[in-house]
Order: C-alpha cells, then structure tokens, then sequence
C-alpha cells in the first residue's frame, strides 16, 4: 500500500497534527499523484469539527488538489508519469446510472465518493484528503489543467470554482442579468469573478465593508453592505438571480424581496444551522431558493477550460501546512484574500 502522509483531526475538538496513513494499492486506470497545492475551503472547516454530524476520524481533510503524476496504470489515456493533475471533491462513483452517464456524477443515484471521510468503492477503507503528499485517483475523477496557470492559484477552482460556475451557468448569468453574490469568501470572490466574465451586472453583498475596495478590484459593478438597511431596500425588486455563498446562520429575508419577480436565490452554502425565511418573503413576487452542489466532471474540466481561455484564478494566500491551524480560525474571522492555499512542499 502506498504509505501517505498529512495533517489529520483525530476528533471534532482536536487541532490538525501530522499523520501517517496508507493508501489503496492503484489500479490499471488509476494515477498516482504527488500534492503539489491544496486548497482550504469552509467545509473543511465544518467537517473537521463535524458541523454536519458526518465527521468520521481520523479525517484528512483537502478536497481542491492539484499535483503532478508520478505514476500511471496500464489503462490510463489521459495523463502520463510528470503531467499536472487535479482532484476536486468526487473521486468515484457508481459510473453507469443516468447522471454518471451524462458526466453528472455529483448527482450519482448511488452518492458519489468524496475525496475525504466517506467509505472507498474499491477496498471501503475511508478516503482521506488533500491535506497530504500523495493521492491514488481513477484518470476518470481527474482533471486536466490549462498550462498558462499558476498552479497554487489554480487549486481552489476545483471548489470554489466549480460551486460557483455550475449554478451561474445553470441560472444563466450573462449580458443583461443583475446578478448578486452573497459574502466575499473563498466561494464568494470566485463566482464575483466568473459572473463578471460572463457578462452580467454584478453586486457584491457583504458583511464587511472593508473589503469593498476588493470586490470592486475583483469585478463588482455595486458593492452593498448587507447590515446597511438603506443599502438593502435601494436594491429591492431588482435581482435575476442572487448566489448566497454564506458559511455561516443568517436570514434570507433581507435577501429575498431584492429579487424580482419568479427570479431565484441560490444557496451554495452550508451554515450548520439552516438559514430561515419567511414565506411571506417568496410569494410576494413568486421567487424561489434553490440550492447548488459543486458540478460534474465534464462540467469541471469545462470551468478549468474557462478559467485558462481567460486567465482567471483564485486570489491565494499560501501557506505551510504548519500554519493551517491558524488559517482556520482567520477563516472563521473572515480574515482572507480569499482562499488559502497550502504549499505541500513544506511537509516534507
Ligand atoms: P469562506 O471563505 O469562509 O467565506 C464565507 C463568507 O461568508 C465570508 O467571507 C463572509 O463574507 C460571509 N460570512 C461569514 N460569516 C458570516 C455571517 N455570520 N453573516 C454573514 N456573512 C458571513 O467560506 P467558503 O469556503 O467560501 O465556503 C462558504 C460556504 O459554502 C461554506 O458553508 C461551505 O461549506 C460551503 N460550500 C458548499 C459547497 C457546495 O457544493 N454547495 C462547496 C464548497 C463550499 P463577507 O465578509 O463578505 O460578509
Ligand atoms: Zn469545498
Ligand atoms: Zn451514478
């Protein structure tokens, strides 16, 4: 088995130590990569501290990896020994029911397989994650990354990036769309940059006004300061489509009458309690809260696409692994521009 090692929580009130663990033994279309980056998302945060109630431990958290391949297996078309790779969060799934067939496989019938905490298809040993030097993925599950991008930059799109893309896409963002992106985060920032690229009117809400000058940089067409009640109600009846991104409890009535009429709020975050309404809130103008989970492989590799046709990346702080105890709770304080990325080279 190949031997890995990483940063893992033994249990949801422990800090993230070293950890020595294995791998399953790769296969004839599985690759072998060595961890060049790993992003660090909110739901690292949240799993690791089992926000969720799923937590399983020892957990190894890292689901946004990109690293170089060290080895191929006979069946494998796609990559070869030195390529750059990428994983996201799936890393299997049953292959063959109507969404796995259409390159869905984030909506698989059977639950596809994370890349950390969940039983393994192949041996049911549980995954374990980015947070670490090495991972064992089918060429299926991985990912091809345009060469004009920095690499480091480029980990946290295969999150972050996806959750964003796949919903704007899907409530087609574009000329003409006002567009709003709820919390200036890891997510936050990204779907800020792609709905700008695809052309709509976007407004930045945020709880924090220091980061205006930001969101403007990023794309923002308005930036509004969602605690400001003057701020909100000058938007109201306005929205086509509104992404909420926010990792934390809030209240989406003072979201809701921003949209306009049979427009939709999207949630792509996963606050440990559910945000509330009011239902007055969505007849009023027939709106609708819908809900967004990462996207598929095909829909994955297009984003990557995207992203290197016009040279857009995450905004990166990268750090040693030794300092990811520290970033969580800057995390939690809303204190980052605006992914951290972890250079694995420092676990050596
Ligand atoms: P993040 O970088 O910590 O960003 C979250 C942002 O939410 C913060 O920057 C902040 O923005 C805002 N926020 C935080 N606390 C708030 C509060 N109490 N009230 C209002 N706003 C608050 O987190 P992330 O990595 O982007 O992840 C965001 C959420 O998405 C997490 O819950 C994560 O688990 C979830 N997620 C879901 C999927 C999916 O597939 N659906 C995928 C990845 C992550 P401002 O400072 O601008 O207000
Ligand atoms: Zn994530
Ligand atoms: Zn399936």
């Amino acid at each position: 088995m190949p031997s890995s090692k990483g940063y893992a929580v033994l249990s949801a009130q422990s800090a993230l130590a070293p950890y020595n663990f294995s791998r399953r033994e790769p296969g004839a279309t599985d690759i072998a990569v060595e961890i060049l980056y790993c992003g660090v998302c909110h739901s690292d945060l949240h799993m690791t501290r089992n926000e969720w109630g799923n937590a399983v431990y020892p957990m190894v958290p890292g689901h946004e990896i990109v690293g170089r391949v060290i080895a191929a297996g006979s069946g494998v078309s796609k990559f070869k020994a030195g390529d750059i790779a990428a994983i996201g969060v799936i890393v299997d799934s049953c292959r063959k029911c109507a969404p796995c067939s259409k390159g869905e496989e984030h909506f698989c019938d059977e639950g596809a397989t994370l890349t950390y905490a969940v039983p393994d298809r192949f041996d049911g040993s549980i995954t374990m994650g980015g947070y670490s030097n090495n991972y064992i993925v089918d060429e299926r599950f991985a990912h091809t990354v345009p060469a004009n991008l920095n690499l480091a930059a480029v980990a946290p799109l295969l999150c972050a990036g996806i959750t964003t893309y796949s919903p704007l896409r899907h409530w087609k963002a574009g000329p003409g769309k006002k567009v709003g992106i709820v919390g200036l985060g890891g997510l936050g920032h990204m779907g800020l940059k792609f709905a700008h690229s695809f052309g709509a009117h976007v407004v930045q809400f945020t709880t924090s006004p220091r980061k205006k000058d930001d969101a403007l940089k990023l794309g923002a067409n308005e930036v509004v300061v969602s605690t400001d009640a003057g701020q909100m109600k000058a938007q109201t009846n306005s929205f086509d489509f509104i992404l909420d991104t926010v990792s934390a409890p809030h209240a989406l009535d003072d979201y809701l009458p921003l949209l306009k009429q049979d427009a939709t709020l999207t949630l792509v975050g996963l606050p440990d309690v559910p945000p509330s309404f009011a239902p007055f809130k969505l007849i009023e103008r027939r709106v609708s809260i819908a809900g967004s989970t990462i996207g598929g492989m095909k829909e994955t590799q297009e984003m990557l696409d995207y992203c290197g046709a016009h040279n857009i990346v995450s905004e990166v702080e990268v750090i040693p692994i030794q300092e990811i105890n520290e970033a969580f709770e800057r995390l939690l304080r809303q204190d980052v521009k605006y992914r951290f990325v972890i250079d694995m080279s420092s676990l050596s």
